[in-house]
């Protein structure tokens, strides 16, 4: 009886209210349709202008992607080195950049500035990308052809290239009157290291002459969608689809991050070995930005003042174990990651030596102790995204503040984590904890411009909902 009814819901919420669409093959990819008997639904439903706009999306992606009649014709006009007037399809290309969450908030950025803009978005596979996730859109690829005709500059393009668009402005190049040939592609420049002149992106000025441009190919490492809110003319359009402006992230990723079959495998097999019968999951995410593994015992201290403060674990106790329990003993699985296995085993032990107050059975769990970020290897960043998605399953989260694996982590869950802040000169902070106030990630690197006076600004100041993150304090975060 019980199988039945879970074929029901699974008939009924597989698509996720209409935000996936249908007619993709099952097997091929399983967690596009299997995710949603693990994870908790989603937080809202999306909106129906949301769903109509990524399905006319898909038609675009269809008409125009790779290999297409039209595709093929926009990139001659790459070849070609100039064009006046107006292109049949406009893309926004993406360069794989960085560490594996940096790339999955960038990825969902850059897709969302495609839907504002009309443009079809093409993921350069760069190292794993093609094994970590499926195809997003139906019968057409995201991933950019290796026969690309640029596809070798993109490891020379930075902010000193010719085609780059701040330096294009700062030599005059660009967005001048009397220039009226317009370049086909220009390199855009939005990691954190940007400038002035690379930050003019987010102004609308600037934006209605990127709209003649129809490649724009973007390096990023930053969640930058809180500062498209802040361009007026996306303002309305966002609004519409998205009414609930701190669901973005949690629509954007469950859209288009389906772990492929061999990271799904790596989920399925963890989870139903050691996280399924649990009465509850509680995950820990221990990113710790200093230069040498650890583990460290300031960080250990603040991990455990937090779990006491904000009641997430049961203490421990001295001596015997309870020996009637009043009520039920519920066991608690944890799920630790971390790059180091110290803190793991300082838990496991814990809860194994002691009996906890309330009787409760704790298990502590950590799937990989990888040591160092070693991205160009496809099974580290295979088990990178298993455990963020693992995390993404548990009923309680907490994250390591600054990190964008942890967002990844929550932003797919639909969950609210406990942020453990960042610890200054290895010492312990205080409070060590707090539970975010929003789902989305935080924009680390934000403009302080206010583009219609030219000046510099306050630019948390500017909408109600676009304010400074809990983690970060000079970074922008949607509430
Ligand atoms: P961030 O640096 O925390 O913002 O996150 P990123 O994902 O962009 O980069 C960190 C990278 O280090 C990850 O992509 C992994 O390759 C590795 N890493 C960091 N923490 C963990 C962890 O807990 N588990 C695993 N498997 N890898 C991790």
């Amino acid at each position: 009886e019980d199988v039945g009814h879970l074929a029901v819901t699974v008939q009924k919420d597989k698509l996720l209210g209409g935000l996936l669409p249908s007619g993709f093959d099952e097997r091929s990819c399983l967690s596009r349709h299997e995710s949603v008997l693990y994870h908790k639904e989603l937080r809202q439903k999306p909106s129906s202008y949301l769903i109509s706009r990524l399905r006319s999306y898909e038609a675009l992606h269809k008409q125009c992607g790779p290999h297409t009649v039209l595709y093929n014709r926009s990139v001659e006009l790459i070849k070609s080195g100039q064009y006046r007037g107006s292109a049949d399809c406009n893309y926004l290309v993406w360069i794989s950049y960085s560490g594996l969450g940096n790339r999955i908030l960038t990825l969902a950025s850059a897709f969302l500035y495609a839907l504002l803009t009309n443009r079809v978005l093409l993921a350069d596979p760069g190292v794993n990308m093609r094994d970590l996730f499926c195809e997003p859109f139906p019968e057409v690829s995201w991933l950019l052809p290796p026969d690309f005709p640029i596809f070798n500059h993109f490891s020379t393009f930075n902010q000193k290239s010719p085609h780059c668009y701040g330096y294009m402005v700062k030599h005059d190049i660009i967005g001048n009157s009397t220039v009226s040939v317009l370049p086909p592609f220009v390199y855009l420049h939005l990691a954190h290291d940007y400038d002035d002149q690379d930050k003019l992106f987010f102004c609308d000025q600037d934006q209605s002459l990127l709209q003649k441009i129809p490649w724009l190919v973007m390096r990023t490492d930053n969640y930058f969608v809180p500062f498209l809110f802040l361009i007026p003319s996306f303002e309305q359009e966002l609004s519409n689809l998205f009414p609930e402006k701190e669901m973005i992230f949690h629509f954007l990723s469950r859209y288009l991050f389906h772990p492929t079959n061999s990271v799904w495998g790596l989920v399925m097999r963890y989870y139903q070995a050691y996280l399924a019968q649990a009465d509850e999951k509680l995950g820990i995410q221990i990113r710790v930005f200093d230069t040498s593994v650890g583990p460290f015992k300031y960080v250990l201290d603040q991990i455990s003042a937090c779990m006491m403060k904000e009641n997430l674990l049961p203490q421990i106790k001295q001596g015997e174990p309870i020996v009637n329990p009043s009520r039920k003993q519920k066991t608690i699985a944890v799920l630790i990651t971390s790059l180091s296995h110290g803190y793991f085993e300082e838990f496991r032990n814990m809860y194994w030596e002691h009996p906890t107050v309330t009787g409760d059975i704790i298990g502590v769990y950590q799937p990989s102790k990888e040591a160092h970020q070693q991205t160009e290897k496809l099974m580290h960043d295979r088990k990178a995204l298993a455990e963020m998605y693992l995390l993404s399953l548990t009923d309680k989260l907490v994250t390591s503040a600054w990190s964008t694996f942890g967002y990844v982590a929550h932003g797919l869950g639909g969950l609210k984590p406990w942020i453990l802040y960042k610890r200054e000169n290895r010492t312990a902070h205080n409070p060590p904890c707090a539970r975010a106030a929003s789902l989305e990630p935080c924009f680390h690197a934000p403009p302080y411009y206010d583009c219609k006076k030219k000046t510099g600004t306050d630019t948390s100041k500017i909408v109600p909902h676009v304010r400074h993150c809990e983690d970060v304090s000079w970074g922008l975060k949607l509430f």
